[in-house]
């Protein structure tokens, strides 16, 4: 079967690899659809500091089950699933405190170990979750929820101003669940497209903080406070600092972004401010749930947050154009048939 290899920073290529072999207790898989997401982009610029090469990549997937379980019916033959695509070991603090999804000894697909960018793959039962959802539903499952995920470690609630900082597939997330918690949603990016795309998603305002003061309007949608949660998703040493900076006293700061160097910060305002500093990783689970739900109801804007779907013989060319002009693509999808 065919299968994108990374080989070195800048260096992929289509290659024939071994099938996996079905027959344990995992489920055998065929990959429908993968999303290319910034992590990728990292790995195959090189500066992504947890991959080691070779690397199949690829941990957004949707894929259908060609080897059922001959169980429950769960998971029969034909049934299609989103993957989710961290392992926890089950002994570190964060296992024990339940919360696998911050495990010290995490191997997410693509990243620590061969991912879905390739026809079959073999994968733990309880790591699927069926949905009646369409392929491209499916591979959208992950990233959005990273989003959601940040939105319930920021404990966000109607009564809250929250402003998302980023609105790539992540921020994205981070919106529609924010909309959905029924939250006052304000998006900010210095891409109008995104906006757009933003306020399709359910953000209820948007600022293009390269044309407008982002603190004048935070402070005129908040009634002078300063939003309430500010969620960081973009992951530079500005806006790391803008968001300490524009949240209002005793507000959640919440980060998804990584930020590639360090950040210097005026650490009086944590303390002035008494802030709630958080971070957030990957997903639980229920956000893979409550993401399900939300694209069943076919409120979100799938078609439009898809920029281009390519298929895998084209999938190295589209990871150097997309590192070449990182701004051009929101999602590519690669579609494996
Ligand atoms: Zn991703
Ligand atoms: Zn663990």
């Amino acid at each position: 079967m065919k299968a994108l290899i990374l080989h070195k920073p800048g260096q992929g290529s289509i290659e024939t690899i071994p099938e996996p072999v079905g027959g344990g207790r995992d489920i055998l898989l065929k990959i429908r659809m993968v999303g290319l997401c910034g992590s990728d982009l990292n790995s195959f610029r090189g500066v992504n500091p947890l991959v080691t090469f070779p690397r199949i990549p690829g941990h957004e997937v949707s894929a259908t089950v060609v080897q059922g379980d001959g169980g429950d019916g769960r998971l029969s033959l034909g049934t299609d699933v989103a993957i989710f695509p961290y392992t926890s070991c089950g002994k570190c603090a964060s296992c024990r405190r339940g919360r696998p999804n911050a495990c010290q000894f995490n191997q997410t697909l693509g990243v620590q170990r061969d991912g879905a960018l390739t026809e079959f793959i073999m994968a733990p039962r309880q790591s699927l979750y069926p949905a009646k959802l369409t392929p491209k539903e499916l591979s959208l499952v992950e990233p959005l929820a990273v989003g959601f995920h940040a939105v319930a470690r920021g404990r966000v609630s109607a009564d809250d101003r929250v402003a998302i900082f980023g609105c790539g597939g992540v921020g994205l997330g981070a919106i529609a669940a924010s909309k959905a918690r029924g939250a006052k949603t304000i998006c900010v990016d210095v891409d109008d497209e995104k906006l757009r795309l933003a306020q399709a998603a359910g953000g209820e305002y948007t600022i293009n903080n390269l044309k407008e003061s982002l603190h004048d309007r935070l402070l005129e949608l908040t009634d002078g406070r300063g939003p309430d949660v500010v969620i960081e998703a973009i992951g530079k040493p500005t806006t790391f600092r803008a968001a300490v900076e524009e949240v209002a006293f005793t507000g959640r700061v919440v980060y998804i972004g990584y930020a590639k160097e360090p950040v210097s910060y005026e650490t009086r305002l944590f303390v002035q401010k008494e802030l709630d500093i958080l971070g957030s990783r990957n997903g639980q689970p229920e956000d893979f749930h409550a993401v399900s739900r939300l694209l069943e109801q076919g409120v979100f804007p799938v078609n439009e947050v898809v920029s281009v779907v390519v298929p895998l013989e084209q999938a190295p060319n589209a990871l150097r154009s997309w590192s070449e002009s990182p701004s051009r693509f929101n999602k590519i999808l690669v579609s494996i048939e």
